[in-house]
């Protein structure tokens, strides 16, 4: 298990924080059959308990104990805000007194929580408002998951099913704590998420990219945004580290099952990625993978540094990559009058969900 950052305030484990097997682990470790683990975990994470007293399957006394030697962590709601169209920005204290954004996105079908990994970012996207906060601390697994659980305390008749990684902060660069994430939300014990329905998007860290796809299930989302190396240095650092070429090299390599696409996002910046000469670039950077493309207006509202595309360059790039059976979206920002479209987390501006 990772570091907990509420162990300086409460010594005691946090048991929203573990793993099946890590509970499993903890049962045995304080002389308890180590079935406990999944009937605790479905407590905790199915009927959304705050305490062990309301535990009916377990003795009095083993309630008892839990209570003086083991805790159950969660995030304090601090407000939340609706957007015109349904979108719900929800603020989060954490027990250190950090506090993060998860966005609720109701559709006729499904709803879908994005969620931050990350207190900050130390990526320094530069269409990204997440970075100028920089790196404050990473996000254990409880508060991960612990998003999910908050949501869907407050919004009773939500159906969330889809959970996306695209709040504040990368989740390769949380990694332990986004794969043990990623295990709880999945597993028949925890919160029930399929692994169909959870998508980790990532600005390229590329070794993580891969070592993510052999250690879990997970849905890969990826922010482009440039066919250059040039063009995307500037606008995200991390391609100095993880140059375009590692990038491609990695999504190649990732583990994608049958019939998946792997999810390209690509924020259009008038004037600096949106010609016709980039639609070509991206269409034959992308041959070799099986990918998606999302193609995202950048909302120039809060900006003075970028600029947003016209509608007719949106359209005339997202039809070079049509033409050339690249499938592409153009997505429209939900929850705009919030600054809640994923990524505006903290007043950010990346990407939709
Ligand atoms: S876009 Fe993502 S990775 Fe980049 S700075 Fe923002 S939160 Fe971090």
């Amino acid at each position: 298990m990772t570091q907990d950052p509420s162990a300086t305030t409460d010594a005691r484990p946090d048991l929203a924080n573990m793993t099946l097997e890590e509970l499993q682990s903890f049962f045995r470790t304080v002389g308890q059959e180590p079935y406990r683990a999944g009937q605790v975990m479905r407590w905790i994470q199915q009927a959304l308990s705050v305490s062990f007293g309301g535990m009916t399957n377990l003795s009095v006394k083993l309630r008892e104990t839990l209570s003086s030697i083991a805790r159950i962590g969660r995030l304090e709601a601090l407000g939340k805000i609706t957007s015109e169209d349904g979108v719900t920005k929800f603020l989060f204290g954490l027990i250190d007194g950090s506090k993060i954004e998860s966005v609720h996105i109701p559709t006729d079908d499904h709803d879908t929580l994005c969620v931050s990994t990350q207190v900050g970012c130390a990526m320094g996207c530069r269409i990204c408002r997440t970075a100028k906060m920089g790196f404050v601390r990473n996000l254990t697994a409880g508060e991960i998951v612990g998003q999910l659980l908050e949501v869907r305390r407050q919004v009773s008749d939500s159906a969330i099913t889809n959970v996306v990684f695209m709040g504040m902060g990368e989740p390769l660069a949380n990694f332990e704590n986004t794969v043990r994430a990623i295990n709880i939300l999945t597993d028949p014990n925890g919160p029930k998420i399929s692994w169909r329905r959870i998508t980790v998007s990532t600005c390229g860290i590329a070794p993580r990219i891969v070592e993510l796809g052999n250690r879990v299930r997970a849905k890969l989302a990826v922010s482009l945004n440039a066919v250059t190396d040039a063009t995307r240095s500037g606008i995200m650092p991390v391609n100095l580290t993880y140059p375009l070429d590692s990038l491609m090299a990695a999504l190649k390599e990732y583990p994608l099952p049958k019939r998946d696409r792997i999810t390209i996002e690509y924020v259009l910046i008038r004037g600096l990625n949106d010609s016709d000469a980039d639609a070509k670039r991206l269409v034959k950077l992308l041959n070799p993978i099986r990918a998606k493309v999302n193609l995202i207006p950048f909302n120039d509202e809060m900006s003075t540094e970028f600029k947003t595309p016209t509608p007719q360059r949106t359209v005339a790039f997202q039809d070079i990559l049509m033409s050339k059976s690249l499938m592409a979206i153009i997505r429209k920002s939900r929850g705009r009058d919030i600054l809640a479209a994923c990524g505006q987390l903290a007043s950010d501006q990346r990407r939709d969900c």
